[in-house]
C-alpha cells in the first residue's frame, strides 16, 4: 500500500519507524497508533524524512496490531488488537546458540597445547557420558512411572471402596466428591509446580525441537525445570487429566543430558571440574540430542524411534559418530528402565518392559491385501481429526493469552478442567452402566475390573477403562476381545475425550499428548472396525488392530512425523507385521492434515513467536537478497578498541556478535569503510573487561586469557550491568584479535534461498554481508531470516514481514 506524507498527515495518528525499511524494536519511535484494523505506518530515516525505494514509492508496513499491543500497551488502549503474544512478531529474547566451531587464536593455542590425545580422550569421555545419560534418563522414568502407579492405585482403591459400600447406601455422590477432591488436588499440585517454573508447562516437545534447531529457549534446560517437569506431570496424570507422561520425558531426558554433560550445575553452585571440555553450545546440542532420544526410548521402550526423532529434528549437525553415540544412549535408557522395572515388578532379569508404555502382544494381526483401502481412508480420517484437533486449540491457546494470563484465572481454569474431567468421566460410567463382560477375560489384560452395577462374575466396561491409567486404557482398547465395547459408548468416549484432551493441553500443568491421542484415535479405530464388521459380517476384522490403526492416524495427524512416529509405534507394538499399514496410515494421515493446518508443535512453536527456521526458505522465487534481509548500519568494533567504547556499546545496544574490522582503513571516517576481520562475541567482551584484559595505546598484548576464562561463566554469562570500570580504565584498549573467531561471510548480491540454506546447514549465529572490497555492509541473524514468511490470503500469495519485539 502507498501511504503519501499527506495521507499520514490527514491521520489522527500515526506509527513513524526510527529507521530504513528494518523495524527494530529499540530504534522504533513509535508516538501513536491508528484506531484500526491495519496499522499503517511509513517507514522514515532517522531524521523521520520518508524512505523512498527505486520506484520513488514510500516504504510503508502494514498490519502491525500485535507488536503495538504488547509493545506499547497504554498508546494501544483501544486499539483493535489480534493476539496478545503477537503471532506477527519473533520475541527478541530468544537467542541463537552458537554452534559454530571456535576457530580463534587462542582457541588454536589451547588444541596446541592439548594435542591429539586430547582429542582422543575426549571420544572415551563422550562415551561415558552417553553412558549416565542414558542410565539417568532410564530412572527417571522409572520414578515417574512408579509414582504414577502408586499414586493411582491410591486414589482409585479409595474411590473405589467407597463406591462399593455406597451403591448399596445410596450415597454415591461421596465417591463422586471424593475423587473430585482428590483430582483437584493432585492437579493443584501440578500447576503449582508449573507456576513457580514456567518451562515446564505443556510437554516440552516444542522447547527441545526450538534447541535442537538452535534456539536457546529460556530456562529450558534448568534443574529447577526438571523437577516441576517430572513431579507435575506424575500429578497431573494422577490427577486424572487427559495427558500422558511420555512427551515429558523428552524434555526431562533433554534436561538430564544438558546437567550431566556439564558436570556443574549453576542453579546448585556446583561444579566437579569435569567435563569442563564439553561447555559449549555445541557439545550441549549433542548430548541434548541424545538426553531427548534417550527420553523417547525410555517412554516408548523404541531406541531406534528416539534416534530418529533426534534426528528429524536436528539433521543439519547429524554425522555417523553422533548417531551411535545417540543410539548407545537410548538404549541404555531403554535397558536400565527394563532392568529396574522388571526388579520392581518382582522378575528381576525377565526385561519384558522395555518402556513406560506397553501395547501389548497383538494376536490375528495378519492383514490382507483388501485391507490396504481401509487403513487409507483411516489415515485421511486421522488427518481430519487431527487438523480440527490442532485447530480448536490453536483457537484456544489464542483465547488463553487474550484472557486467562493471570494467576488466579490460571489455577482456575486448571481446577475447572480437573473437575469436568471427572464429571466427564462419571457421566460416562452411568450412561453406560449396563454395560458388562465376565471377568475372566478382563484379566488376561492384567486391568483393573469394577463391578460397579453389574452381577457378580461381570465388570463394567466403560468403569475400566475410566478407572484406569491412560496406558492401561490404551491397552483395553487394543486388546479387549470383540463386543467388550458397544459402539455408541466408543463414539461418546472418543467425543468427550477429544474434548477434553484439546481443553486439557496449554493449561498450567505438565503434560503430554502422546497418550491422550492414542487414546482417542484408538476409539475411533476401535469404533471403526466395529463398523466394518457390521458391515461385512462374514469377513473376521479384528476391532483391536484397527484401534492401533486408528490410533496411529490420530497421532499422526496431530503431530505430523512420519519416520521417527512410524518406528515409534512399530517398535512399541514389536510386531514388524503391522509396519506397513502403520506407515501408511501415519503417511496419509499427515499429507491430509497438512493440507489445512501445522503440526501441533509447529503450531505452539510459532505461537510463542520464536524466529524457528524450517528445513528450507519458504520465499524461493523472491528476489529478496542479502541487502534487503541484512541490518545496516552494523555495530562493529576496531580490531584494538577503546575500553570505553566497547562499554557504552554493550551497555546501549543488545546485540551478542560484534564484526570487527581492521581500523586502518576505519580512519577514513567512511561509515561503510573497514574489512571484515572476524566477530567478537557479546560474552566474549564483557569477560574481557570484567578480566581487565586491556592495553595501552601501541602496546601489545602479552597476558591472554584463556578458553577457560571464557567457559569460566558458562552457560549463564554475567551481564553488562555486572562491570564496573574506572575513568582511567575507560582510556585503556582492548586487543580483540586473540579473541575473535573467522565467522562467515556473503557477499551483499547472495539471495534469501541460499543465505537460509547457510544459515540451517552450518547452524549459523551470525552472517557477515560484506562488498567486494571485504567491508563490512551488513548484519545478518536468524530472526532476519524467519522474519520473512509466504501468506495466503483470499488466493494471493505475498511475502509477509514479521516485527521483532525486544
Ligand atoms: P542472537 O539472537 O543470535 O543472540 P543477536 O542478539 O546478536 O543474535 P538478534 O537479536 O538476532 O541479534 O538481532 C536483532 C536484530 O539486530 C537483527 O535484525 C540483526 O540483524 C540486528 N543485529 C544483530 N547484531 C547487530 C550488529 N552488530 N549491528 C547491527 N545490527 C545487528
Amino acid at each position: 500500500r502507498m501511504v503519501h506524507r499527506t495521507m499520514v498527515d490527514q491521520f489522527k495518528y500515526a506509527l513513524v519507524w526510527g529507521t530504513s525499511v528494518k523495524f527494530s524494536p529499540q530504534r522504533v519511535g513509535l508516538s501513536h497508533v491508528l484506531q484500526n484494523d491495519d496499522v499503517i505506518c511509513l517507514m522514515t530515516d532517522d531524521e523521520h524524512r520518508p524512505l523512498l525505494d527505486e520506484s520513488g514509492r514510500h516504504h510503508t508496513y502494514t498490519s502491525l496490531n500485535a507488536y503495538i499491543t504488547t509493545n506499547d500497551r497504554q498508546t494501544c488502549t483501544g486499539a483493535n488488537t489480534t493476539f496478545a503474544t503477537g503471532e506477527k512478531l519473533l520475541s527478541g529474547r530468544y537467542e541463537s546458540l552458537d554452534y559454530e566451531c571456535d576457530e580463534s587464536e587462542i582457541s588454536h593455542m589451547e588444541e596446541k597445547r592439548l594435542g591429539h590425545q586430547h582429542r582422543r580422550r575426549l571420544v572415551v569421555v563422550k562415551w561415558f557420558v552417553m553412558l549416565l545419560i542414558g542410565v539417568c534418563t532410564g530412572l527417571v522414568a522409572v520414578f515417574v512411572d512408579v509414582s504414577v502407579k502408586n499414586l493411582t492405585k491410591f486414589k482409585f482403591s479409595y474411590v473405589q471402596n467407597k463406591l462399593d459400600s455406597c451403591l448399596s447406601e445410596h450415597c454415591l455422590f461421596k465417591p463422586y466428591l471424593t475423587w473430585i477432591g482428590i483430582n483437584v488436588a493432585f492437579v493443584l499440585v501440578s500447576s503449582i509446580l508449573v507456576l513457580w517454573e514456567p518451562a515446564a508447562r505443556g510437554s516440552g516437545i516444542p522447547q527441545v525441537k526450538c534447541y535442537l534447531n538452535g534456539i536457546a529457549v529460556p530456562h529450558v534446560l534448568r534443574l529447577k525445570t526438571l523437577i516441576a517437569k517430572v513431579l507435575g506431570v506424575i500429578f497431573a496424570v494422577s490427577g486424572g487429566l487427559a495427558v500422558g507422561k511420555e512427551g515429558p520425558m523428552i524434555h526431562s531426558g533433554a534436561i538430564v543430558a544438558g546437567g550431566i554433560s556439564q558436570g556443574k550445575s549453576s542453579s546448585l553452585k556446583i561444579d566437579l571440574h569435569i567435563f569442563k571440555y564439553f561447555r559449549t553450545d555445541k557439545h550441549k546440542r549433542d548430548f541434548v540430542s541424545a538426553g531427548a532420544a534417550a527420553g523417547v526410548a525410555a517412554a516408548f521402550g523404541a531406541p531406534v524411534g528416539g534416534v530418529l526423532f533426534a534426528l528429524e529434528e536436528g539433521a543439519s549437525f547429524f554425522n555417523q559418530q553422533l548417531t551411535w553415540f545417540i543410539f548407545f544412549a537410548s538404549m541404555v535408557s531403554t535397558f536400565t528402565l527394563n532392568v529396574v522395572t522388571s526388579a520392581i515388578d518382582g522378575h528381576f532379569g525377565d526385561l519384558s518392559s522395555p518402556g513406560l508404555i506397553n501395547f501389548g502382544l497383538f494376536k490375528d494381526v495378519p492383514y490382507k491385501w483388501v485391507e490396504l483401502p481401509l487403513f487409507i481412508v483411516m489415515g485421511f480420517m486421522g488427518g481430519i481429526f487431527g487438523a480440527l484437533f490442532n485447530q480448536l486449540n490453536l483457537r484456544l491457546t489464542k483465547f488463553r493469552h487474550h484472557y486467562i494470563n493471570k494467576r488466579w484465572l490460571l489455577i482456575t481454569e486448571v481446577l475447572l478442567v480437573a473437575a469436568t474431567t471427572v464429571v466427564a468421566a462419571f457421566l460416562l460410567i452411568f450412561l453406560t452402566m449396563n454395560e458388562c463382560r465376565p471377568i475372566k477375560t478382563q484379566l488376561e489384560l492384567n486391568s483393573p475390573t469394577i463391578q460397579l452395577f453389574c452381577p457378580d462374575g461381570h465388570y463394567n466396561t466403560m468403569a475400566t477403562i475410566v478407572f484406569s491409567t491412560p496406558e492401561q486404557a490404551v491397552r483395553n482398547l487394543f486388546h479387549s476381545e470383540i463386543g467388550t465395547y458397544k459402539a455408541w459408548s466408543l463414539l461418546a468416549f472418543c467425543i468427550v475425550y477429544f474434548c477434553l484432551t484439546c481443553w486439557t493441553y496449554g493449561i498450567v500443568v505438565s503434560s503430554g499428548l502422546f497418550i491422550p491421542s492414542l487414546l482417542i484415535g484408538a476409539s475411533w479405530g476401535r469404533l471403526f472396525g466395529i463398523g466394518i464388521h457390521t458391515l461385512f459380517p462374514s469377513i473376521y476384522f479384528n476391532p483391536g488392530k484397527y484401534a492401533l490403526f486408528g490410533a496411529a492416524s490420530q497421532l499422526g495427524g496431530i503431530m505430523r512425523m512420519t519416520i521417527s512416529l512410524a518406528v515409534i509405534l512399530i517398535e512399541a507394538t514389536g510386531d514388524i507385521v503391522l509396519g506397513l499399514p502403520i506407515m501408511i496410515v501415519l503417511t496419509v494421515a499427515k499429507l491430509t492434515g497438512d493440507y489445512f493446518n501445522e503440526g501441533f508443535f509447529d503450531i505452539h512453536i510459532a505461537l510463542q513467536s520464536v524466529p524457528f527456521l524450517p528445513w528450507e526458505s519458504e520465499v524461493f522465487s523472491s528476489p529478496l537478497s542479502a541487502l534487503s534481509v541484512m541490518s545496516t548500519p552494523v555495530m562493529k568494533f576496531k580490531t584494538v578498541e577503546k575500553v570505553d567504547t566497547i562499554y557504552r556499546v554493550l551497555r546501549t545496544e543488545t546485540h551478542h556478535g560484534f564484526p570487527v574490522v581492521d581500523h586502518h582503513t576505519d580512519e577514513s571516517n567512511d561509515e561503510r569503510a573497514g574489512t571484515f576481520q572476524g566477530v567478537v562475541l557479546r560474552h566474549q567482551l564483557i569477560t574481557m573487561l570484567r578480566k581487565r584484559n586491556f592495553i595501552s595505546l601501541n602496546d601489545c598484548l602479552r597476558d591472554y586469557l584463556t578458553m577457560d576464562d571464557f567457559r569460566e561463566s558458562y552457560p549463564r554469562h554475567p551481564s553488562i550491568e555486572s562491570v564496573y570500570l574506572t575513568d582511567e580504565e575507560r582510556e585503556l584498549y582492548c586487543d580483540l584479535r586473540p579473541y575473535m573467531y573467522l565467522a562467515y561471510t556473503v557477499s551483499h548480491h547472495s539471495t534469501l534461498p541460499r543465505i537460509f540454506s547457510m544459515f540451517r546447514s552450518l547452524g549459523l549465529r551470525h552472517l557477515i554481508v560484506v562488498n567486494d572490497k571485504n567491508e563490512v555492509i551488513g548484519m545478518i541473524t536468524r530472526k532476519d531470516l524467519a522474519r520473512f514468511r509466504l501468506t495466503h490470503t483470499k488466493g494471493h500469495t505475498s511475502i509477509e514481514e514479521l516485527g521483532i519485539l525486544s
